[in-house]
């Protein structure tokens, strides 16, 4: 299913508002989930500053997005108000009553939720709590659930946490070599992020195969602005490249991945940084654009290598060469997790549209006989998925992530279980 997918709203569906709440952007989707159909769709950005907009596309087509304009408003244009325009929208287009509850995004579940929760005081309590693993996101989700709950006051409103699917890993995966003290009082572990996204992409290559997700053993590499490797052993995850923080790992856009802990040291100690600055250097100006001093983004940074006559040809192509590498590494070393392997995923904006990096990572996969067909490789971009490898290698699939609907799925999906129980 693309997400892309377009249908006229006949007024019986029943549907799952999807909210996923930055510190500063709301994105949400109005999905049905039995078909995965995208009803509304859109995102608001630049929230409380002068630049804030917010774009809502309606049956997921381009020409029926709209833009409002909000630098007229007097008041600040913040998360609240932005929800406000999208229930004014939904209500002129008559979309309100279809609307069954609200699924959040919650980047932090700590240890406490490895399933889909209806969202309680006690729960909002837990995920204020979680902050303190999760400062940047945990705040702005529940921003988006408290301005859902005056929005939506009468709907259930559930959190899908991105660390629930990773809830299964072993202690062995999960621990770090660090006095267990820290574990058992302050709660340092491997947690790991981007569940909902390989749990998707994990389901659509088991539908590939024609075998219960129950029965795979796959590598699934989500390769977006953030990148993880994640190991699922007979359907759930084992190990995952994601730590404490979505800092750990591959390299990334921003992010450095893995590091020697001891830079830090020497950053602090011999070059006067203060831990503020390396907070920013190791999020922010590292990974792609760090290494490039170009660009972050995937595409600047492809075309600039592919042009010979572009100065920063040889420096984009290093960077992306080491990405490549991290990836590759961390693919393999994965293979200790598991004594089958039945194939390789890519997906996020990366991982879905680029040949060039797929190829790059596949090249240096041979002895775990991955083996790429170039010309499926080639032919898959944009929202197509499939197998891109040849037919003696085990599967490559390219599959397009969708956490949207897997948000509006395991909603709907929780909101049944709760109905039967009370039957
Ligand atoms: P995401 O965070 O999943 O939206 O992915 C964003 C990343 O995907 C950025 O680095 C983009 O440059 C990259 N990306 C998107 N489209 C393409 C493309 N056609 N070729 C290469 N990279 C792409």
């Amino acid at each position: 299913m693309s997400k892309q997918q377009s249908a006229s709203t006949p007024t019986s569906v029943e549907a799952i508002l999807v909210i996923n709440c930055g510190s500063s952007s709301v994105k949400f989707s109005l999905i049905e989930p039995e078909s995965g159909t995208t009803l509304l769709s859109g995102l608001a950005e630049c929230l409380s500053t002068p630049q804030a907009s917010i774009k809502i596309r309606h049956n997921a087509r381009i020409d029926n997005e709209e833009l409002i304009e909000t630098s007229a408003l007097a008041a600040p244009f913040d998360h609240q108000i932005a929800l406000s325009a999208l229930v004014n929208k939904l209500v002129q287009l008559n979309l309100v009553d279809n609307i069954i509850a609200v699924g959040h995004r919650v980047v932090h579940g700590g240890e406490h939720y490895a399933q889909p929760t209806l969202i309680n005081t006690r729960v909002k309590k837990t995920i204020e709590a979680l902050a303190k693993l999760a400062p940047l996101h945990n705040p702005a989700n529940l921003i988006g659930i408290n301005a859902c709950q005056q929005a939506f006051s009468t709907l259930p409103q559930v959190a899908i946490f991105d660390t629930a699917f990773h809830q299964s890993m072993p202690e062995k995966a999960y621990l770090y070599g660090l006095p267990f003290e820290l574990y058992q009082k302050h709660s340092i572990r491997r947690y790991g992020f981007h569940g909902t996204s390989h749990y998707f992409v994990a389901n659509q290559a088991a539908k590939f195969m024609d075998k219960p997700l129950q029965q795979c053993n796959l590598i699934s590499a989500h390769l977006g602005n953030g990148c993880s490797v994640t190991v699922i052993k007979n359907g759930q995850s084992v190990d995952t490249s994601m730590g404490m923080t979505p800092l750990e790992g591959v390299m990334m856009g921003t992010r450095s991945g893995d590091i020697d802990a001891s830079i830090i040291f020497h950053l602090v100690e011999q070059l006067g940084f203060s831990i503020e600055q390396v907070d920013t250097l190791l999020n922010k100006k590292s990974g792609l654009l760090g290494l490039s001093e170009l660009s972050n983004d995937c595409r600047t940074l492809e075309s600039a290598m592919l042009d010979k006559n572009n100065p920063q040809s040889t420096q984009a192509e290093l960077a992306l060469t080491v990405f490549c590498y991290r990836i590759a590494k961390s693919i393999a070393s994965f293979s200790a997790s598991l004594s089958e392997l039945d194939g390789l995923i890519f997906t996020g904006g990366i991982g879905e549209n680029s040949s060039w990096v797929r190829q790059e990572i596949v090249n240096q996969l041979g002895l775990l006989n991955f083996h790429l067909c170039e010309e499926n490789n080639q032919a898959t971009r944009f929202g197509t998925s499939g197998n891109i490898a040849i037919s003696t290698s085990r599967p490559c699939w390219v599959i397009a992530t969708n956490e949207e609907w897997v948000i509006a799925e395991q909603t709907a999906q929780l909101l049944k279980s709760n109905l039967a129980g009370e039957l």
